[in-house]
């Protein structure tokens, strides 16, 4: 059942948090996201019953960017098994920005250090299930669609818009073509990371997302299993390690909720069962969405970062 104090609670704190939005600034390297409203904040919350709690800009969609990564991940490991994909890329944090060059550098790890940084989603994205991109997008676009229940589009605008300035991103793919880690040619792996980056989603449906990992890939409101408990505990781990870039320890210190951000300003977060926490309605989990396209300089939404802060404080979401 909808709890109004929740409700009443959650809008004061985003009105709390508001004024964070200036410690950052839309990201400008992908020209159609530098111009979103800097000022918005919103966020929606998902309890086991499906009943959603919003507050802020709540009904704003927002292209999915590297909340994609952890997606695919989970959707590659569906499909094709944990022992496949984690022999591909490795699981270790690097302390380098998401779209750094430096750990195939220097380190030559034979494989990206994870699936949260470019360079190891580029080379998840290319080998998801299908013989050319589009069949790879649409089985991923299957997958997610099944989790959430209804149709998802690709915003055609961001996506061309990324595609005509992913210098970085090219320079990566074709580092990974030369040391042998991708099979596809570098401009289809490098079409088929874009498209997903490009996904529109709202914050209803990455709320919906976030509770199924928090579940172990249990969908507690349809009551069926979408992706293994393995699938689902590597996926935290890498949310908790990496999915914050390289603030991922301050943010496991000060929020400490499995959590993946995008540089759209959206974070997708995972609150495992948390059966002392002071707000009974969620005590079996949640999933979490913010939305404030202010972001940092790590990445991350500056705003809706210190606003999951404030939540996890107060109704002691820590899984620390
Ligand atoms: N599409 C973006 C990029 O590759 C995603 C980065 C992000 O959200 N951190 O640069």
């Amino acid at each position: 059942m909808r709890s109004e104090e929740v409700y009443e609670k959650l809008k004061q704190w985003v009105e709390d948090n508001r004024s964070h939005t200036m410690l950052g600034a839309p990201a400008q390297y992908i020209p159609a996201l530098a111009n979103q409203d800097r000022d918005q904040l919103g966020i929606c919350i998902m309890d086991i019953d499906g009943d959603t709690y919003k507050a802020g800009e709540s009904d704003v969609t927002f292209t999915l960017q590297s909340i994609s990564k952890i997606i695919s991940f989970v959707a590659l490991c569906h499909f094709k098994g944990l022992d496949f994909v984690l022999d591909k890329v490795d699981v270790e944090p690097t302390g380098e920005s998401f779209n750094s060059i430096i750990p195939f550098e220097i380190h030559r790890p034979g494989k990206p250090f994870n699936p949260l940084i470019n360079a190891g989603a580029i080379t998840v994205a290319s080998m998801l299930p299908g013989d050319t991109v589009s069949e790879k997008y649409e089985r991923f676009i299957l997958f997610v669609e099944g989790m959430i229940g209804h149709s998802l589009e690709l915003d055609q605008e961001v996506y061309e818009s990324e595609w005509k300035t992913a210098h970085r991103n090219r320079a990566l793919a074709y580092y990974l073509k030369e040391s042998n880690l991708l099979d596809l040619d570098v401009e289809e792996a490098l079409d088929i990371y874009i498209r997903l980056c490009a996904i529109c989603i709202s914050l209803e449906d990455l709320a919906k997302i976030g509770l199924v990992i928090a579940h172990d890939g249990y969908d507690p409101i349809e009551e069926r299993q979408i992706f293994s408990h393995d699938v689902a505990r590597i996926a935290k781990v890498l949310m908790v390690t990496c999915g914050m870039y390289n603030s991922s320890g301050k943010f496991a210190a000060h929020v400490g909720i499995p959590a993946k951000s995008g540089v759209s300003g959206g974070i997708l977060a995972s609150v495992p069962p948390k059966w002392h926490s002071p707000e009974k309605a969620f005590r079996k989990g949640c999933g979490i969405a913010v939305f404030s396209p202010a972001i940092d300089a790590n990445g991350n939404s500056a705003a809706g970062t210190m606003l999951l802060r404030q939540i996890s404080e107060e109704w002691d979401f820590s899984i620390f």
